[in-house]
């Protein structure tokens, strides 16, 4: 049968990964399971970070010089290509942080402060990750607003009624969710829950750090208020994310950080601010990392989003299936239909920890602990458990040593 997967040429594309060709202690080949943590780089992502180091490296925005300008041109071109990947509608509502939560704690500061107040309601997911909670808490001591989350059922799963009944009874002025969770897997409906959400009353926040990597974006037909991700889950470098926000909300947020870059005039007496996306980029930006950026999301983009997607998810039900077939392990999330390639998972009577330290020294790099959703893990009943995620470099050959691996933890430690 042909699929949209079997045109994407694995073979060739881990050819373009160096890391992958490494190989575990014990002489097997690394398997690199950890990619909800953090992906790889190919070359064309260290490339275009040493060809900017090497031969035009500048400050930007400032000198009235060769360097800079150069500088200044890749810089900005790098968010011409954010603002495709995103098809949002201005290059001024795409702001570059340092990741994913940077761009929360940029809006729970800006927005949040300017517009929460006594009791105001954030509802948000008992899946989301830290970077999705801890700034909303943080908000709420300094407001007394306080904070809600829409709970999973027994499969795991989130249901249309159950946020719209969240959505009517809690009235929340934000709503702030993650499209795919990192440690269930799950992917949501984005679109549906943002319209629900809109019509509710609610601003709405998307922390797209487990979407952006995996599937194509379209932040006006989300509609979403804010999206956010990370650079270094794309393929791209560590230290630059992205903050979207809609054009009108960002105009009328006062700045976060104050410094250089994000003032148009400064005197004795105060400053006024630059327009966007400058207003909200004070201090020098991630320049090289926006370069590295640029070349990750036209890597991926080459690609084809949908044939990462449909790799991915095909590698996550064949660990899905697997694993559920090896007795005493459970999956945290839902089923295979449900997710992508990421599924977190508990053997019985083994901690996380032992699961993964064993599986290293089998070549394969997975992630044990709580993956920064200790709300989930308590929902659950669990303090911890170990993730495999899968992408676009990983193989079924990979899945199988996986699971012939965590049937080997089942032979030694149960
Ligand atoms: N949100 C989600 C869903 C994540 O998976 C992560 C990282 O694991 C983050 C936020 C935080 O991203 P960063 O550490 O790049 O800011």
């Amino acid at each position: 049968m042909s699929t949209l997967a079997e045109s994407l040429d694995v073979a060739k594309i881990r050819l373009e990964f160096p890391v992958l060709e490494r190989h575990a202690s014990s002489g097997e080949p690394l398997v690199y399971f950890d990619n909800a943590a953090s992906t790889q780089r190919p070359v064309s992502v260290i490339e275009a970070m040493n060809d900017c180091y090497r031969h035009y490296y500048s400050n930007v925005h400032r000198g009235i010089h060769t360097l800079s300008e150069e500088s200044t041109q890749a810089y900005e071109n790098a968010r011409q290509t954010t603002c495709d990947f995103l098809n949002a509608s201005s290059v001024s509502e795409v702001i570059f942080t340092a990741g994913t939560t940077a761009g929360i704690n940029t809006v729970a500061r800006s927005w949040g402060d300017a517009n929460l107040r006594q009791d105001d309601v954030i509802l948000l997911l008992i899946s989301e990750h830290h970077a999705n909670i801890v700034p909303w808490h943080q908000l709420a001591a300094r407001t007394g607003c306080r904070v809600e989350f829409v709970p999973i059922d027994d499969n795991f799963l989130i249901s249309d009624e159950v946020v719209g009944e969240y959505l009517n009874r809690h009235r929340p002025r934000l709503f702030a969710f993650g499209a795919a969770s990192n440690t269930l897997g799950s992917e949501y409906p984005v679109e549906r829950w943002t319209a629900m959400a809109h019509q509710a009353g609610a601003t709405v926040l998307v922390d797209a750090a487990q979407a952006a990597p995996h599937w194509a974006i379209d932040v006006q037909s989300w509609d979403a208020d804010f999206v956010v991700f990370s650079g270094h889950k794309v393929c791209g470098p560590t230290g630059i994310g992205v903050l979207y926000g809609k054009r009108a909300i960002l105009e009328s947020m006062p700045p976060f950080l104050g410094g250089g870059g994000m003032i148009s005039l400064v005197t004795i007496d105060g400053f006024t601010t630059h327009e966007l996306p400058e207003k909200f980029e004070a201090g020098t930006p991630p320049i090289v990392e926006a370069i590295g950026l640029q070349a990750a999301l036209k890597y991926l983009q080459d690609l084809g989003m949908d044939r990462i997607h449909e790799h991915e998810k095909q590698l996550g039900a064949r660990c899905d299936q697997g694993l559920r077939a090896i007795p005493g392990v459970r999956i945290i999330g839902p089923d295979a239909e449900f997710k992508g390639g990421i599924n977190s998972f508990v053997i019985e009577g083994v901690h996380a920890h032992d699961v993964s330290q064993f599986l290293d020294s089998r070549g394969v790099a997975v992630r044990a602990g709580h993956h920064c959703t200790m709300p989930l893990h308590d929902a659950v009943g669990i303090t911890a458990s170990a993730r495999a995620s899968c992408y676009l470099y990983n193989t079924d050959e990979e899945v199988d040593q996986f699971l012939q691996a965590v049937e080997d933890v089942r032979a030694k430690f149960a």
